[in-house]
C-alpha cells in the first residue's frame, strides 16, 4: 500500500485528526457560506431589485422563478459543507507535508506570487470545460448536472447550486493543482472570491456588460452573463467557464452568441432604429 494510503488510513483512526477536521469544517463552512451569501444577495439586490426596470431591457430571457430559490439555497448549502469539508481534509495534506499553502509572500518569489493566480484560473477552466463536457454526456447529466440546470432562467442563486458529485469535481480542481505546485494563501483566498463573483454574475440573467465587450480585442476572451445564460436555455453549447476560447477551439459556442450578445447590449433607439431599416430594405 503506498505510503499516502497508509497515512490517510492513519489519520481516520486518529480522534485528534477528526476533532481538528470538526473544527477546521465549522470555520471554513461559516467563512464560505458567509462569502457566498453576502456575494450573491448583492448581485441579487442590485440587479434584480435595486434596478430591476431601469435594467429590464438587459433582461437575457425571462426574470427567474422566486420558487426555484429554496431547491437553489439548499443544494448550494450542501455543495458549500462539501467545500468546507475538502478544505478541512487539504489542511490534513499541508500539515503532513504533501501539498504547501504557504503564508511568505517571498518564499517562491514574486514572480510566481503573481502568475500563481493567472495560472490556477487557466488551469480551473480547462479542467471544468472538460468535466462540463462529460457532465453532459447522457448518463452524468441524468444522474448529476441535470441538478444544475433545472434552473432554465438561472439568478444569482443558481451559482452554486450543482450536485454533490459536482461539488466533488469543482472542488478537485484545487487538489490537482496543490499536488504539483505550492500556493501563497492570499492567492487562495482572492481564486475562492473570483468563483463566488463570476459565477453569481455569470448567472445573474441580466448583461451588465457594455455594448463591444464580446467583440472587443481582450473582452471577446471573456465568458459573460449571456453565454452561460444560453447554455441553460438549450444546453448543447457554451460550456466555458471563465473564458470562451475553448468553445471557439472545440467549435461549441453557441452560433448566436455574438448577435444575442449585440442585440441586448445595443442601445434601444439603435435597434429600433435598425429594425425599420431591415424592414424597409426587406
Ligand atoms: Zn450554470
Ligand atoms: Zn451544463
Amino acid at each position: 500500500m503506498p505510503q499516502w494510503m497508509q497515512d490517510i488510513g492513519g489519520a481516520l483512526h486518529e480522534p485528534l485528526a477528526w476533532s481538528y477536521f470538526r473544527h477546521f469544517f465549522v470555520k471554513y463552512g461559516i467563512a464560505e457560506s458567509l462569502q457566498y451569501l453576502v456575494i450573491v444577495t448583492t448581485v441579487w439586490l442590485v440587479l434584480h431589485v435595486v434596478f430591476r426596470k431601469r435594467l429590464a431591457h438587459r433582461l437575457i430571457a425571462e426574470w427567474p422563478r422566486r420558487g426555484d430559490m429554496p431547491r437553489e439555497i439548499a443544494y448550494a448549502a450542501a455543495a458549500l459543507a462539501i467545500y468546507a469539508a475538502g478544505a478541512s481534509a487539504m489542511l490534513g495534506l499541508v500539515g503532513a507535508g504533501r501539498i504547501e499553502v504557504y503564508s511568505d509572500p517571498l518564499a517562491h518569489g514574486v514572480v510566481w506570487l503573481l502568475a500563481s493566480l493567472p495560472l490556477l484560473l487557466l488551469w480551473q477552466d480547462f479542467f471544468l470545460y472538460v468535466a462540463h463536457r462529460l457532465l453532459h454526456t447522457r448518463w452524468l447529466f441524468r444522474h448529476v448536472h441535470a441538478v444544475h440546470h433545472r434552473s432554465r432562467q438561472p439568478s444569482p442563486w443558481s451559482a452554486y447550486a450543482v450536485h454533490p458529485i459536482e461539488a466533488v469535481v469543482n472542488g478537485s480542481v484545487l487538489l490537482t493543482w496543490l499536488m504539483f505546485v505550492p500556493l501563497h494563501q492570499d492567492v487562495l483566498g482572492l481564486y475562492l472570491l473570483h468563483q463566488v463573483v463570476r459565477n453569481a454574475h455569470g448567472h445573474s440573467a441580466i448583461e451588465s456588460l457594455p455594448a463591444g465587450f464580446n467583440r472587443h480585442a481582450i473582452g471577446r476572451w471573456f465568458t459573460t452573463s449571456t453565454h452561460h445564460h444560453m447554455h441553460h436555455e438549450s444546453p448543447g453549447g457554451n460550456y466555458g467557464l471563465w473564458f470562451t476560447w475553448w468553445d471557439r477551439f472545440f467549435g461549441t459556442e453557441h452560433p448566436d452568441y455574438m448577435d444575442r450578445f449585440d442585440g441586448l447590449t445595443t442601445p434601444r433607439a439603435t435597434s429600433s432604429l435598425h429594425a425599420r431599416n431591415t424592414s424597409i430594405q426587406g
